[in-house]
């Protein structure tokens, strides 16, 4: 007992583990109330009946410049757990015009990887990047697509998909602001930065149980099928939870952090904004029965599918921002995406392997300009309770990244109370 009251965290998804972790290494008292039958939330991991193996809810793509995510993965033991190409560099291949081409980043603060053609998107100039820095001073009214008029290649060949993939959300209505952030901390800082990575295991096995197992370690309360369907409040804070079927009287001290998703938030702590709309994200996974000994990723374009990662046996897609395909059903999903895959990969076409397809229909919010205004700061007017999860207002797209630090910017503004 620290004798500085419990915190109470409502959610178990990365949001809640990452603001429990940084408590708990705080000397906090933790209880962790999660509704469903594991934590991870939307990020998690589990078998597959179908394909025989585990696989990820969807595939999650982070960066090496992303300081957050490897520093949690640190405290809990997981640093190694991640696995991508040694080298900064995406392979992209064109359905439309069988073209391929690498954009392969230098190292240091110099982009001199502009100056080669061989190392930059096929068919661009150099000249073709300077509109970029329109992304530096874009205003919270801008789509990606209003600051690329006319839609040039570059556009259609990097800013396009990249927009797509890290907002989740079309060009033509996502929020231009959210991206420049992240190509500072990326792109900006050189090829050591911006090296694709992957949960090599799975992203339970790297950001989940090593998470449970080092807040048992540290006496953390950990509670599933506690779904909390109420807070109570006085004038002062909150004063009790409404936990499956029991209610918990918080102590004068204790202190709460919700950790759900926007909807749910909404209902539990009157007064907030949240964003209103989501986009879904499209996965598709192949088992292909043979292994590869190095993780890769191929973004493609000129069809549906997006990326394609390959590692262990599975060649997996994402597809984002893909709420055209949510009423196909997943037959035809599997034969329209495995047709692409063959492709990209120069495998049969006519050899369907065993497939599974993931559609998860609220992904993420919609990072359009209006939703984005939606966003709540961590802080609420009750000093003794707090928000995380990816939905909190840093400035920063929808990610993992940005998940750890609203869950650790919760965390931080109760312990500084
Ligand atoms: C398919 C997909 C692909 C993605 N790809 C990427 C990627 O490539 N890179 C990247 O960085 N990010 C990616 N993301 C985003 C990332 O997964 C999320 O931003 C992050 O996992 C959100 O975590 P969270 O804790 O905010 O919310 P959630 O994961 O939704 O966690 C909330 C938790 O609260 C629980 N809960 C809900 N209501 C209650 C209640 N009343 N009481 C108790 N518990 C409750 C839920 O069960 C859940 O476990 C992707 C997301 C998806 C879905």
């Amino acid at each position: 007992m620290s004798g500085l009251g419990r915190v109470h965290i409502i959610g178990a998804g990365l949001g809640g583990l990452s603001a429990a972790v940084r408590l708990a290494e705080a000397g906090r008292d933790v209880t962790l109330y999660e509704a469903g039958a594991q934590a991870g939330g939307r990020c998690r991991s589990y078998v597959d009946d179908v394909l025989g193996c585990r696989i990820d809810n969807g595939n999650h793509l982070l960066l090496s410049g992303n300081n957050r995510a490897l520093a949690y993965l640190a405290t809990i033991g997981a640093g190694d757990t991640l696995a991508g190409p040694s080298e900064a560099f995406f392979p992209f291949f064109d359905l439309a015009t069988g073209e391929r081409w690498t954009v392969r980043p230098n190292r240091g603060l110099l982009p001199y990887w502009l100056l080669d053609p061989r190392r930059r998107v096929l068919g661009s100039r150099l000249g073709d990047y300077a509109p970029a820095a329109k992304l530096a001073f874009a205003g919270p009214q801008a789509t990606v697509a209003g600051l690329f008029a006319g839609k040039p290649l570059l556009y259609r060949r990097f800013w396009g998909p990249l927009a797509v993939s890290v907002l989740n959300t079309q060009p033509d209505e996502a929020a231009a602001q959210l991206l420049w952030p992240v190509l500072l901390e990326t792109f900006g800082r050189g090829a050591d930065y911006c090296r694709p990575l992957i949960a090599a295991s799975g992203l339970s096995e790297s950001f989940v149980y090593p998470a449970l197992d080092w807040l048992r370690q540290r006496g953390a309360d950990i509670r599933f099928g506690a779904r909390v369907r109420a807070i109570r409040y006085d004038d002062a804070g909150a004063v009790a939870l409404d936990v499956a079927g029991e209610t918990i009287i918080l102590g004068p001290r204790d202190q709460v952090v919700v950790a759900v998703p926007p909807p749910v938030a909404a209902t539990l702590v009157p007064g907030i904004t949240v964003p209103t709309e989501f986009r879904s994200i499209l996965n598709a996974h192949f088992r292909l029965g043979v292994v590869v000994p190095e993780v890769s990723i191929l973004g493609v374009m000129g069809g549906a599918t997006e990326w394609i990662f390959r590692h262990g046996e599975l060649a997996s897609v994402t597809i984002s921002a893909a709420d055209r395909f949510l009423d196909d059903d997943a037959e035809t999903l599997a034969a329209l995406i495995w047709g692409e895959v063959a492709r990209a990969l120069g495998l049969d076409r006519d050899i369907l392997p065993p497939w599974r397809i993931i559609k998860e229909k609220r992904a993420t919010f919609a990072q359009t300009p209006a939703q984005v205004r939606q966003r709540p700061p961590t802080k609420t007017r009750w000093s003794n309770l707090v928000l995380a999860g990816d939905y909190i207002d840093n400035g920063l797209p929808v990610t993992i990244e940005g998940t750890l630090r609203n869950g650790e910017a919760a965390a931080t503004a109760l312990l500084r109370r």
